[in-house]
């Protein structure tokens, strides 16, 4: 059948270009579905410093470029097309995209998660230039600098206590009273004497020319209390929605929406449907992780189908 593939990779991050080198050297003839973003959320980053095996910062669009054409030139089959829908009651497993519907014996999703923005005067302007979505990419970019991170959870809280050994001051902004985050990265947090909570208060707009200057943060007391305070960056971690929409009730995922996998594998609940990357993956989210797991997800998804020959 024309449409008919060993295996397809939905998705063309690093999880979905790795998984695609894997099985095409493993030949198996994968198709990847792109989807919107051909390269994923690495193409909206300038420099990348902690990818492997470059010495100096490479250019994240120039990353994902240089892993399509791997892929390419391992035998992958690239669609550029979106899957809206998909059916993994029955095998072949059935997606079916805006341009046309796809089986497969195997499929892999890696599809990834984006990061959730608060939608604030100056956050777009600023987006990759001082404002960013994480602390372990962008943070050395402020060393020695005042950053502030905004959110409340174990993000929030992680990203701060990174921040605060890189950062001279590091303002952790939440619009309670309490922190969500777990216990023990409260306490961590309270003995670094460089990050200051601003308790009650959600950020109203980011300033700055060229670079971020400053914020306003307003009171969420209901005196609506404007205080502005000297940053150089802001980082924004107010939660990630995995790209799953589209996959309600067709697989197991977690209450935020992440795909459950087995642990240690990348094995779903559907047998036959393996998941990598950040669409699995609410703790780490690095290209370098989403990469190893999307090879993960090649040599699982190959040993499930050779155990049929
Ligand atoms: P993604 O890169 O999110 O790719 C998902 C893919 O799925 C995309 O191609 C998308 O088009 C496709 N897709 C989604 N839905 C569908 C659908 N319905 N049908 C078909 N395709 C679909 N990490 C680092 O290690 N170092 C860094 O310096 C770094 N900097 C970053 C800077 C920024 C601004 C951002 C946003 C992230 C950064 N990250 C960095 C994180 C890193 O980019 C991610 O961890 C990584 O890209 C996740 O890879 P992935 O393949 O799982 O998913
Ligand atoms: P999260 O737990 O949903 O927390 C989001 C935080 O952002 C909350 O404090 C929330 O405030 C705040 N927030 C949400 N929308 C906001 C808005 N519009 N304006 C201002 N603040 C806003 O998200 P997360 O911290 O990214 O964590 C996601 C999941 O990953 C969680 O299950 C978490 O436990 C897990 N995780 C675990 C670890 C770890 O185990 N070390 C590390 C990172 C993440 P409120 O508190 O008022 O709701």
């Amino acid at each position: 059948m024309e449409n008919h593939r060993q295996v397809i990779i939905i998705g063309s991050g690093p999880a979905g270009w790795t998984a695609a080198i894997y099985a095409a050297r493993a030949g198996l003839k994968p198709l990847v579905i792109t989807g919107l973003s051909v390269g994923g959320q690495m193409t909206i980053t300038g420099d990348v410093e902690n990818y492997p095996g470059f010495a100096q910062p490479v250019n994240g669009p120039a990353l994902m470029g240089d892993m399509e054409a791997q892929a390419v030139a391992c035998g992958a089959e690239i669609e550029y097309d979106i899957i809206n829908d998909v059916d993994f009651s029955a095998r072949p497993f059935t997606l079916v995209g805006d341009a046309a519907t796809w089986t497969a014996d195997a499929v892999i999703i890696a599809t990834g998660a984006t990061a959730r923005w608060l939608g604030v005067e100056g956050e777009s302007k600023f987006h990759g230039n001082g404002v960013s979505a994480c602390a372990t990419c962008d943070g050395p970019f402020f060393k020695g600098q005042t950053v502030a991170v905004i959110g409340g959870g174990n993000t929030a809280a992680e990203e701060a206590i990174h921040l605060a050994g890189l950062c001279k001051k590091v303002y952790l902004i939440h619009r309670r009273d309490e922190l969500k985050a777990e216990k023990i990265l409260c306490e961590r947090i309270s003995r670094l004497d460089n990050v200051e909570i601003i308790w009650n208060s959600k950020l109203d707009s980011i300033h700055g020319d060229q670079t971020v200057t400053h914020v306003k943060v307003v009171s969420t007391q209901g005196n609506n209390e404007v205080k502005e305070l000297s940053v150089n960056g802001v980082f924004v971690a107010i939660g990630h929605d995995p790209a799953t929409a589209f996959l309600q009730g067709k697989i197991a995922t977690d209450s935020a929406g992440y795909i459950l996998i087995e642990p240690g594998r990348t094995k779903t609940n559907v047998e036959g449907v393996f998941a990598a990357g950040d669409v699995a993956d609410p703790h780490y989210r690095q290209a370098v992780t989403s990469a190893a797991m999307g090879c993960m997800a090649a040599l699982d998804a190959e040993k499930w189908l050779r155990s049929f020959c």
